[in-house]
């Protein structure tokens, strides 16, 4: 099987590269279960020469002496590019990570909207003039890092990628990306379109493989200045205590056990798609999914019920029929890990109110599918109050109050983001302040826009993407003083 499979390809320095051990390794579609192509296993000999490859880009290359307006034409025409191959790319997207293709499909066609924002960003990056006490100018630059590493992961590989590579290459940098071992097809399709769009050789670069083999070797290069990291919360405090070595900065996006907080006075109809949008929605495997839910105990039965009917009607099945409203889980460590996470909450005592199981699908044995699942009766200390699960279920957690919710939200290692469901607007400001999370959405739940700084609290991460913050991830400050004393002060006369 695997010989009939095509082999892809790494991009560095602006060349079509095999790995240096010639290995490759399957890449699997999650709704058949089957492998459809092969993938280079890359490692540190692969690093080194994807990272010499950008660091001569940012030194000697005409990246460096572009002006920025020039480097931001690029970075739109990249973004015009993938706004015309959208549906193609979806399609690789849904083939590797089983997502729905009407929500790739969105999601691709607004991935532009990054390239577009940071390419009219480029040359809007200002220094500023001090009031300086001394007889002298000084003021600062903003400056490029040099060679930045973005390590992304599987759930939403193409987006992931370009919400650290749209502001690293308008602040000038060069990048070398290396998207998760399950999904790497999407990365390097795009570089068909980098080539197409005239990057110079190395601004851009993509490597393949495992994250020890590959990954590591990237973080701990010498000549590396920047880790862009999104993935759990394990690997991106290890890969912080690499880069902590050689003083690297670094930005990452971790995990989350975000709650949905439903009050009794909230909208239930508008609520229920909330929630179920929050957890269901890319079949739970979102760092902001809304896992925890917590009902005031005066609509509690009632609001699972309603929950219970319209999440238990949601077709899950083929991820490309139209159709379809839930996909499987994109990879089968991942299936085994959420049905682990289920007997989990079973074993601690929580009641099980919806799935729990793959379901029967007729027109599918092997693919990775898990019903939605709910559980009720769960309390915050429990493992499935706690922990990421990254599927399909829902902890329901009872309170009677606002001041519990938020004690609930906020017991937690986590802090990437909150929903709160209310019509009184002073409580939810209040809420809002409250919360420890990095986003909070009021009646609405898993909205990020390019304009909107994305980040976490806590053991969620460190650093924003999005926004005009975005872009300060990848600049570092240089202050110039030109004296303007008539002549230099003798340096033995104090005073
Ligand atoms: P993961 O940490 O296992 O892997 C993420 C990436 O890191 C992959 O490319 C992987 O190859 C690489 N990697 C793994 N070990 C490495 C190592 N030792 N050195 C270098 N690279 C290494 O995460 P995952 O399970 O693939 O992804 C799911 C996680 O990502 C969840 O925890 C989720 O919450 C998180 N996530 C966070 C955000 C966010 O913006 N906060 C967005 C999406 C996903």
């Amino acid at each position: 099987m695997t010989g009939d499979l095509s082999k892809m390809k790494m991009y560095i320095g602006g060349e079509w590269v095999e790995p240096a051990s010639g290995e490759y390794f399957e890449t699997v579609d999650p709704f058949t279960a089957k492998p459809w192509a092969l993938v280079p296993r890359g490692n540190s000999a692969d690093a080194d020469r994807a990272i010499r490859a950008a660091d001569r880009a940012f030194r000697e290359g005409p990246w460096r002496s572009m002006h920025a307006s020039e480097r931001g034409r690029l970075i739109h025409r990249l973004g015009s590019l993938i706004e015309e191959h959208a549906d193609a790319l979806a399609e690789i997207e849904v083939r590797d990570n089983g997502r729905l293709l009407a929500e790739m499909r969105h999601q691709i066609r607004y991935i532009p909207k990054w390239y577009y924002y940071y390419a009219g960003l480029a040359d809007k990056i200002e220094g500023v003039v001090h009031p300086c006490d001394k007889p002298a100018l000084s003021y600062s630059r903003p400056e490029p890092l040099g060679v930045c590493v973005g390590i992304v992961p599987w759930n939403a590989p193409l987006l992931l990628f370009s919400l650290k590579a749209a502001p690293a290459l308008a602040a000038g940098n060069t990048i070398v990306m290396k998207p998760a071992e399950h999904t790497s097809a999407t990365a390097l399709k795009l570089m068909e379109l980098v080539e197409l769009a005239g990057f110079p050789p190395g601004v851009i670069n993509v490597v393949t493989g495992f994250g020890k083999e590959i990954g590591e070797p990237l973080v701990t290069h010498p000549l590396t200045r920047h880790l862009g990291f999104t993935g759990s919360t394990a690997t991106g405090a290890h890969l912080y205590s690499l880069a902590a070595r050689d003083v690297k900065r670094v930005s990452l996006e971790l995990g989350g056990k975000s709650p949905n907080i439903v009050f009794d006075d909230a909208d239930l109809d508008n609520a229920v798609r909330g929630v179920v949008g929050g957890i269901f929605g890319a079949t739970g495997q979102t760092c902001i999914a809304g896992s925890r839910l917590l009902v005031q105990r005066r609509i509690h039965d009632q609001f699972v019920e309603k929950l219970s009917a319209f999440s238990g009607a949601a077709r899950v099945g083929d991820p490309r029929k139209a159709e379809t409203q839930i996909g499987p889980i994109a990879n089968a460590m991942q299936y085994d890990r959420v049905l682990g996470y289920i007997d989990i909450a079973r074993q601690e005592g929580a009641s099980l109110v919806l799935g729990g199981k793959r379901p029967r699908l007729t027109e599918c044995e092997d693919g990775f599918f898990i019903e939605p699942t709910i559980f009720t009766g769960v309390k915050n200390d429990m493992r499935i109050a706690r922990e990421e699960v990254f599927g399909p279920v829902l902890s329901t957690i009872v309170f009677d109050d606002q001041e519990e919710a938020v004690a609930i939200a906020n017991d937690s290692e986590f802090g990437l983001a909150a929903g709160v469901w209310t019509s009184d607007m002073k409580r939810a400001l209040r809420m809002s302040e409250q919360l420890d999370a990095g986003s909070v959405w009021i009646n609405t739940y898993r909205d990020i826009s390019y304009t909107t700084p994305f980040g976490g609290y806590k053991k969620s991460g460190l650093g924003r993407e999005n926004g005009v913050e975005g872009i300060r991830e990848y600049l570092q400050t240089k202050a110039v003083w030109l004296s303007t004393a008539k002549e230099v002060e003798n340096p033995f006369v104090i005073g």
